[in-house]
């Protein structure tokens, strides 16, 4: 891929209305930026934007039929891109969100199916990190937010790392340190009658 001049910013220095625009910015025009959650680093960009779905997968050299995660900054999101929300949905929500836990619900028409590898349904997640958080909220929309690697290689979870293999393929790369728990999001499947954990992780 053409290489990208990638901008570093300080996780302490998101809070400067600078570096606010410019995040808005890249965002807002199908751009990518690397930053910590509390399960890996991941490489984040406009879920609703398949250019942006497009330049995640560019820069992991990844295939594009893996769907990916849509990060959101508070609970009742989930209902702007999710439909058929069962009550076990909402209780693993009352007690798992904000958190590394994953769940699947049928999509609706405003997630692109360049974000979900052609599915009909999507994976939703409220992380629990307070730089994660600040750049969903500072996006203004869910960020699709794969692991910050080049495809087959272990998932990022500090900064070091992610810079070794990712400098000069995104927009922005953010320094919080590394992350905490270090171990992926579980993922549990919410459209099936009962709820089916599709992948093991943290919880
Ligand atoms: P990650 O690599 O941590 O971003 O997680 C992406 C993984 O979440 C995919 O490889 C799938 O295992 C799972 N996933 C995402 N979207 C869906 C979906 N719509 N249906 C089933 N699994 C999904
Ligand atoms: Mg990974």
């Amino acid at each position: 891929m053409t290489h990208i001049y990638t901008r570093f910013i300080l996780a302490d220095e998101i809070n400067k209305e600078l570096n606010q625009a410019f995040i808005r910015r890249v965002i807002e025009s199908g751009g990518t930026i690397i930053f910590p959650t509390e399960t890996v680093y991941g490489i984040g960009g406009d879920a609703l934007n398949p250019k942006a779905v497009k330049a995640i997968y560019e820069a992991k050299g990844r295939p594009s039929d893996n769907p990916l995660i849509l990060h959101i900054s508070k609970k009742n999101d989930v209902y702007k891109y999710a439909k058929n929300i069962s009550v076990h949905a909402l209780r693993l929500m009352r007690v798992f969100w904000p958190g590394p836990l994953t769940l699947i619900f049928e999509k609706k028409d405003i997630v692109p199916k360049e974000t979900t590898g052609g599915l009909n349904t999507v994976a939703i997640r409220y992380p629990n990190h307070p730089v994660a958080k600040k750049i969903i909220r500072i996006a203004n929309t869910p960020l699709a937010a794969p692991s910050a690697n080049i495809s087959g290689k272990p998932s990022s979870t500090t900064f070091k790392h992610v810079c070794a293999d990712l400098d000069g393929r995104v927009n922005i790369i953010i320094d919080g340190g590394d992350s905490p728990i270090g171990i992926e999001s579980t993922v549990v499947d919410m459209t099936t009658k009962v709820p089916v954990i599709l992948r093991p992780g943290f919880i």
